[in-house]
This record gives C-alpha cells, structure tokens and sequence, in this order.
C-alpha cells in the first residue's frame, strides 16, 4: 500500500535529513518542497525581477520549468533543464525565498507540482515543507511537526554553512520563519492532527527511528 508521510517544521530542525534518511529506510520516494521555492526564487533572481513587487512575480510565476528528482539518495533539481542543486542554497537565494514563496500564485503553481509529484509516486513518498500536512496533502497517512530551540537550530545551520557565524545564522533563520509564519496563504503551521516531535535533544539517528516506528505502526 502506498504511504504518505509528511513532515513539517521550521528551519534547522533537521527535516531534510530526516526525511531523507526515512525515505531510504522504507524504500520510499523523497520530495524537498523547500526546494521547489528556492528554484523559482533563483530563477527569479536570475531573471532580473523585482522581488520587492509581489505583482511582477506573480506574472511569471508560471514560467520556469521545475522538475524535482524523488530519489532519497540524489535529489536533484533543475530548471529548465539546468540542474540548480548547489545555485538555490545561495545565502541571495535563501534571503529571497520568503518573499516569493508568499506570493498566493507562486503556492499554486508550485503546491499543483507537489500535488502531482505525491500521486505519481509508486509505493509511497515521505514529503517535506511548511504546509504538506495543512495545505498540500492534508489527507497525508502520517503528519510529523519537526521542533528545536532557536539555539539547537541556528547551530546546525551554521555547522552545514563550516564556519558562519551563529548569531548571524540564528538572526537570518529566526527572521525567514517570522515572515514564513506569518504570511497570509498557507503559512508555516503545525497541523491539528501531526505528531510534534522536539529535536533539539536528538540525534538524527533517534529522530529518524522515531518516525519509522510512528509509519509503521
Ligand atoms: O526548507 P527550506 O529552508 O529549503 O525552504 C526554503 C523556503 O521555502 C522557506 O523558508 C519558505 O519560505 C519556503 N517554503 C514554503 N513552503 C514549503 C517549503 C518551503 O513556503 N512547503
């Protein structure tokens, strides 16, 4: 039977590893939703459009050619046709992201994306985002609501970035899950039915078994 995982939370709470490593532990197919965002907003930048007017986004939303790779083990993601792997983890990238993913007709587009990608996937997917168990599939077999104290996150991020610093880091993550939060389509948000698990005194492995125990129950 196939299943539907989706695992929510804010930045740094370790949701693409866990999700990755879930995915590869049950033979199941990996959607990072995050970087579907990152993609639209690089070839945003890319193309030179205003990311102060939410109007000129919306207009082209419909644009670049996303396809996402499903493979826990090689995620890869391109845009018409460029593989944009290591271009959408750009600190200009990732200062940008909230701003586009906000705009109502980017969701659409990108939530239709993620919606065909969930039920293409033979034998199951484990999705990772803000709003897969709110908004995109609501009617997921699992909700998991990834936590960790600003600290343990800020850490982690600036541990992956070797070397950032972590008050910056922490400044810069805290102010992308305020304006992830509080926009007004689809915002960050745990869902009724998800299970919360707080990671901060985790390790991946545990987190990772978890999560595996909760699918297979
Ligand atoms: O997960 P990641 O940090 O790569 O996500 C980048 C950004 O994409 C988030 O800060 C958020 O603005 C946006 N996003 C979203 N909805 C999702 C996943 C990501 O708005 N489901």
């Amino acid at each position: 039977p196939s299943v539907i995982v989706a695992i929510d939370g804010p930045s740094g709470t370790g949701k693409s590893s866990t999700s990755k490593a879930v995915a590869a532990r049950l033979g199941l197919s990996y959607l990072d939703t995050g970087a579907q965002y990152r993609a639209i907003t690089w070839w945003m930048v890319t193309n030179g459009i205003d990311l102060d007017d939410p109007t000129a986004i919306a207009a082209v939303a419909g644009k670049p050619e996303i396809v996402s790779g499903t493979d826990p083990a090689a995620p890869a993601i391109t845009v018409d046709g460029v593989d944009v792997s290591g271009p959408i983890r750009t600190q200009e990238v990732t200062s940008s992201v909230s701003a586009v993913s906000a705009v109502p007709e980017v969701r659409a587009r990108i939530t239709e994306l993620q919606r065909s990608i969930a039920a293409a996937a033979e034998g199951g997917i484990v999705v990772e985002g803000r709003d897969i168990g709110t908004t995109v599939l609501p009617d997921a077999d699992l909700k998991i609501f990834l936590t960790a104290s600003p600290e343990a996150r800020a850490a982690r991020r600036s541990g992956e970035l070797q070397g950032a610093d972590v008050n910056a880091t922490r400044e810069a993550l805290l102010k992308r899950d305020a304006a992830d939060s509080s926009r007004k389509t689809s915002p960050l948000a745990k869902a009724g039915d998800a299970v919360e698990v707080d990671t901060t005194d985790l390790t991946l492995a545990q987190v990772v078994e978890c999560v595996v125990t909760l699918v297979e129950e």
